[in-house]
């Protein structure tokens, strides 16, 4: 072939690549209006292990299911530093956040979402590896990115389970702030946790288990701590673990993991008593779960042994119920179905209480140093949060909050990237076209509006325990919300009926409908008996005495979600949305599914908005810090801030397409502004 020729044929070689893996940023896609063009680049780079793809600076990600090659620590080591538009998304955001935090010296968060499977925990827990590889460290600060990365397998342990969507699914919800110090050392990091379905520890839905604490314990274990605790390695001799029928994962091992787990404990610097206290707590529930009521007590003795408990306080209080009348305290038995029901609270709250508490634990040994630096206040921080992704598994309370969780962060995305975004614009007086798109508000607002919303009536029905039962509470929800367009019930129409039973309600999320049973009231009233929780408070073990003292519900749910987005609010935010490309957990991209999820997450309107605006923007004060590449006119200048931005970009040679200026310059493009800034490093 004569030089022409191969030419020729790198030419083509070129082309063909592009046209086989895509585009890496949506923005660059020619037919950028057409969904199916969007859906054929997600599939293209699917289909070469590119699971990454940004819209702008919101970063698209596809479960891979399968392992990539591309998490290792040369790889890591390339994106330092580096800008991100030179190269392929997948440390970019991480990155892009750091380096946006260590310029502005602001707090910065990344928000992970997609529905569960969809890989949010992986892609979290790769952005906090990222982290602790390539930050500067100093001796101290070693320990500090190995114990942030060893807080994943404990809060795993116990707080994901397999569930028909995830071999490994997270049943709370986590936000982790990680402190850096003036150096971009990584020096503290904090965790909020948020609702952990305590519902799984007395009952799985069939091909799901328990948490993997449990099945650790029995595989793992050696057989002298088995015995210590009275507990049996078969884990289909406990009740509370084979509901679902199911007591192996083939995708995990459970005694790989254990060991994962004791080494990632001793690295957080937990105790010998913590363990102690914790295992304890661990195997008292597998106990409880096969107290049989009017059969031998011995499950029973067990279970005082283990929590430290009066030995025959337990039986008493799990068979009778202790209340008050006309100033008087009395006792009466409860019957066979009212103590199994008591068994479970406790068994629930045991459990809920002992994940709190380890979440203390790790949060106090994380926890910047004082020693180290008494100024720590003014760290900045960069959030990362990972929490449970929308699914229509059950229909109970805990699926309803997961749902609520999903449904606010939704609509703080779009409030960001959609809202505010194209405001201000239209405030700014950039020419501006309005890009419509579906506001979840009004799905948030009949959640949680005070007085009208289902939390609101939910709590009203439990101020009046006795009166109200789960028909009046359905009854009420009818009454109020009948005609909301999001709220359908069994009277609502003839088609409905068929398919809700009388005890449901349906709400349709912004990703899906979902059937609700009505069952609401018991879980939302701390179903735990006062007897119950003041023996507990008497126990040795330090974890249950420190641990019961507090009511949970609903609206303490709706405040806790309040507050983060809060926490959310003030931080500069870069996102992560996951898509989960199949329902299998197979290498297989289901183009149904695929298409259901970047309609509901708003990917199109999202690109829309992206292409036509300015993505990047600096307050006048902030991108004056450039200045020094014009040494001709500063250091002598004075003037308005405005004016001097203007003579800036002026000097830099921007092209008066690729910025605006309002109240704040605003940049077209990140590569403008990155060059700006690698200018300036030079
Ligand atoms: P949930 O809401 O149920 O917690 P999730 O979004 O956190 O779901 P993950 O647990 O992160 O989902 O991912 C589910 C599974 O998909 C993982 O256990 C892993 O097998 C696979 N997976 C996800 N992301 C990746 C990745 N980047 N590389 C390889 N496998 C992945
Ligand atoms: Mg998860």
């Amino acid at each position: 072939v004569d030089i022409e020729g191969r030419v020729r044929l790198v030419m083509e070689s070129t082309l063909t690549a592009r046209d086989r893996v895509g585009v890496q940023d949506f923005v660059l896609l020619e037919n950028h209006n057409s969904e199916a063009a969007f859906i054929e680049n997600l599939r293209r780079r699917f289909r070469e292990n590119l699971i990454y793809t940004y819209i702008g600076s919101v970063l698209v990600s596809v479960n891979p299911y399968k392992e990539l090659e591309i998490y290792s620590k040369p790889q890591m080591e390339r994106y330092k530093g580096v800008s991100f538009y030179e190269i392929s998304p997948h440390y970019a955001v991480s990155d892009n956040t750091y380096r946006a935090m260590r310029t502005t010296w602001k707090d910065q968060c990344i928000l992970i979402s997609g529905e569960s499977g969809s890989g949010k925990t992986e892609a979290s827990k790769k952005i906090l590896l990222y982290y602790a590889v390539t930050c500067p460290t100093n001796h101290h600060m070693t320990t500090l990115g190995d114990r942030l990365l060893q807080s994943n397998p404990i809060l795993e342990a116990f707080g994901n389970a397999k569930t028909l969507k995830n071999d490994n699914s997270s049943r709370f919800g986590k936000y982790m702030d990680v402190q850096f110090n003036f150096k971009g050392m990584p020096v503290g990091g904090h965790i909020l946790n948020y609702l952990l379905e305590e519902s799984r520890v007395v009952h799985q839905n069939h091909g799901e288990r328990n948490f993997h604490i449990f099945y650790q314990l029995l595989d793992g274990g050696s057989s002298e701590l088995l015995q210590m605790l009275d507990l049996e390695r078969n884990p289909q001799n406990y009740q509370y673990l084979v509901k679902g029928s199911c007591s192996k994962v083939s995708s995990m091992s459970d005694k790989n993991n254990w060991k994962v787990l004791m080494n990632a404990l001793s690295v957080l610097g937990f105790t010998e008593e913590d363990l102690q206290n914790l295992l304890n707590i661990t195997a008292s529930v597998l106990h409880l779960g096969n107290i049989q009521f009017g059969e031998g007590e011995e499950g029973e003795t067990h279970i005082t042994t283990l929590l430290g408990l009066q030995a025959s306080s337990l039986s008493e209080a799990l068979t009778h119920r202790k209340f008050t009348a006309k100033g008087e305290e009395m006792i009466i038995p409860i019957n066979f179905e009212q103590a199994i029901s008591a068994r479970d609270a406790l068994a629930k709250a045991v459990y809920g209480r002992a994940f709190t508490w380890l979440v203390d634990k790790i949060n106090q040994s994380l926890a910047l140093k004082d020693d180290m630096d008494h100024s720590n206040k003014a760290f900045p921080v960069i959030g990362l949060l990972d929490i449970y992704g929308f699914e229509v598994l059950q229909r109970n309370f805990e699926q309803f909050c997961i749902n609520y969780c999903s449904e606010k962060l939704q609509q703080l995305f779009i409030e960001l990237t959609l809202g505010s975004e194209q405001e201000e614009y239209t405030t700014e007086g950039i020419a501006w076209e309005m890009v419509p798109y579906f506001d979840n508000k009004i799905i948030c607002d009949l959640i949680e509006a005070r007085h009208k919303g289902i939390i609101a009536i939910l709590d009203e029905e439990c101020l009046r325990p006795g009166e109200t039962s789960d028909a009046s509470f359905l009854e009420k929800l009818e009454d109020t919300l009948g005609g909301h367009p999001h709220f359908v019930h069994k009277l609502a129409n003839g088609k409905t009926r068929k398919v809700m039973s009388r005890e449901e309600f349906r709400l349709l999320h912004y990703a899906g409908e979902v059937n609700y049973n009505v069952d609401f009231l018991e879980k939302n009233n701390d179903s735990l008996n006062r007897t119950l929780k003041e023996i507990m408070c008497q126990s040795d073990n330090e974890i249950i005495s420190q641990c019961f003292s507090r009511e949970e519900a609903a609206t303490h749910f709706k405040n806790s979600l309040s507050r983060l987005m809060d926490i959310l609010m003030t931080k500069e935010p870069s996102y992560v949305r996951c898509i989960k490309p199949n329902d299998t957990k197979q290498p297989h991209f289901d183009e149904v599914l695929v298409r259901h999820q970047v309609r509901y997450l708003g990917l199109m309107e999202n690109l829309r908005v992206r292409r036509a605006g300015f993505a990047y923007r600096r307050s006048f004060e902030a991108f004056l810090q450039y200045k020094p590449l014009c040494p001709e006119t500063w250091p002598n200048w004075y003037g308005r801030l405005h004016d001097g931005v203007a003579t800036l970009v002026n000097h830099l040679g921007y092209q008066e397409e690729e910025y605006k200026l309002g109240s704040k310059i605003f940049i077209r493009f990140p590569k403008t502004l990155f060059l700006t800034e690698d200018a300036l490093q030079a």
